[in-house]
């Protein structure tokens, strides 16, 4: 019998940049908002190829931000899918506007349908919030024509696309995470990106509690009081999760690179169908590879197969349970159908998918998985 092996769903990749990177600010003396978060700012908007940027302490905070700075407020509607994180829909109902659920395009294609949100288009609809599902970048110009059209703000959730071509730059606000497990991590972290510097200096004063001044401009002696003129929160990023941030940043293309190829070995050795197991996006989809996405044959009992993988040492996870279906949301929204995206999240199994994977591991775990299936 092989041996077993353990293989993660994602890895945390930390080394001695990091390690030097904390201890430097712990030795400096400043432990928050101060010249780690402003370069980390700097350095992450002039990746996305946009001016400024907001760090904040997670992607929930920054999709938060991006609803308040947009003014989208009670009585609002704002087009969601149900295919994503729950912070995504959660952000909405902080502000007091209404998640609007539109389904997927198809199986193949699960970012949210253009054609679907135009169907649930009203008079009360501000702003539409786009997900880039596993990494794959949903179709820009065609959401910012969209957008133009109905006059309607658009928002990408891009918590699994950092660093991606084309994220950030055609929207009015876009949110990144840094939490653990996605493609470059702070621990917990999240970044507003905005070409609108207005929507930028609004999250700015949002973040720390609607103060006017900051703490650095007080500690520098550029200001001895503030005024607080609307309801913020503490949403502010510390120096020593900026500093792993800026050394995080330095890797990231390379680690999408790698992402990206071990996901095509995947395609290669699924064969796309070989299985009855059909992979979403084509392979030359432009991705950031945040997740290995498969699409089970209609009657595996997903349970026994995730159970199986487990004995082989593969851990699995499903992306997502639709938002739709959870008891808080089905209490609030009742009687929601959304059919393609009910049966994505019915058949879709998220196989292991990090930087650190081998040819090998990815021949293992098909393996495994040809095993489980039959
Ligand atoms: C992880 C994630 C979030 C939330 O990010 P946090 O930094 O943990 O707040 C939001 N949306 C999507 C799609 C995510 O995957």
């Amino acid at each position: 019998m092989k041996p077993k092996r353990k293989i993660n769903l994602s890895e945390t990749i930390l080394g001695k940049e990091e390690v030097n990177a904390v201890c430097a600010v712990i030795d400096s003396g400043w432990l928050t908002m101060g010249d780690q978060v402003m370069m980390f700012e700097r350095s992450f908007a002039e990746l996305h190829g946009v001016a400024e940027a907001v760090a904040v302490n997670s992607c929930t905070a920054a999709l938060h931000l991006a609803l308040r700075s947009l003014e989208i407020g009670p009585g609002d509607e704002v087009l969601v899918p149900s295919l994503s994180f729950v912070a995504t829909t959660n952000a909405v109902l902080y502000v007091g506007a209404s998640p609007v659920f539109v389904d997927i395009e198809s199986l193949d294609q699960p970012h949210i349908s253009v054609s679907e949100a135009e169907k649930k288009i009203t008079v009360k609809t501000k702003a539409v919030i786009i997900m880039h599902y596993g990494g794959y970048v949903a179709d820009m110009s065609k959401w910012r024509a969209f957008c133009d059209d109905f006059k309607i703000t658009l928002i990408e959730d891009a918590a699994h696309s950092p660093a991606a071509e084309g994220v950030g730059q055609t929207s009015d606000a876009s949110a990144f995470s840094f939490f653990s497990n996605k493609n470059m991590s702070t621990a917990e972290g999240g970044m507003l990106l905005s070409r609108d510097s207005e929507v930028i200096r609004k999250a700015r004063r949002l973040r720390a509690h609607g103060m006017s001044s900051d703490t650095l401009t007080r500690h520098k002696g550029h200001a001895f009081s503030y005024d607080v003129n609307q309801l913020g929160y503490n949403y502010r990023m510390d120096e020593i999760r900026a500093a792993i941030g800026l050394a995080q940043l330095t890797k990231l293309k390379k680690w999408n690179t790698k992402r990206n190829e071990i996901s095509k070995i995947y395609r290669e050795l699924l064969e796309n169908g070989r299985l009855g197991v059909r992979i979403p996006f084509d392979e030359k989809h432009n991705s950031t590879a945040h997740l290995m996405p498969i699409i089970l044959p209609q009657r595996t009992e997903r349970n026994k197969l995730m159970q199986s993988l487990k004995e082989d040492g593969i851990q699995s996870s499903i992306h997502y349970p639709p938002i739709h279906q959870f008891t808080y949301y089905r209490e609030k929204f009742p009687n929601i159908t959304l059919s393609i995206t009910e049966e994505f999240c019915r058949r879709e199994l998220t196989m292991p998918l990090h930087p650190l994977l081998t040819v090998d591991d990815v021949q293992y775990i098909v393996d495994a998985l040809e095993r489980a299936l039959n």
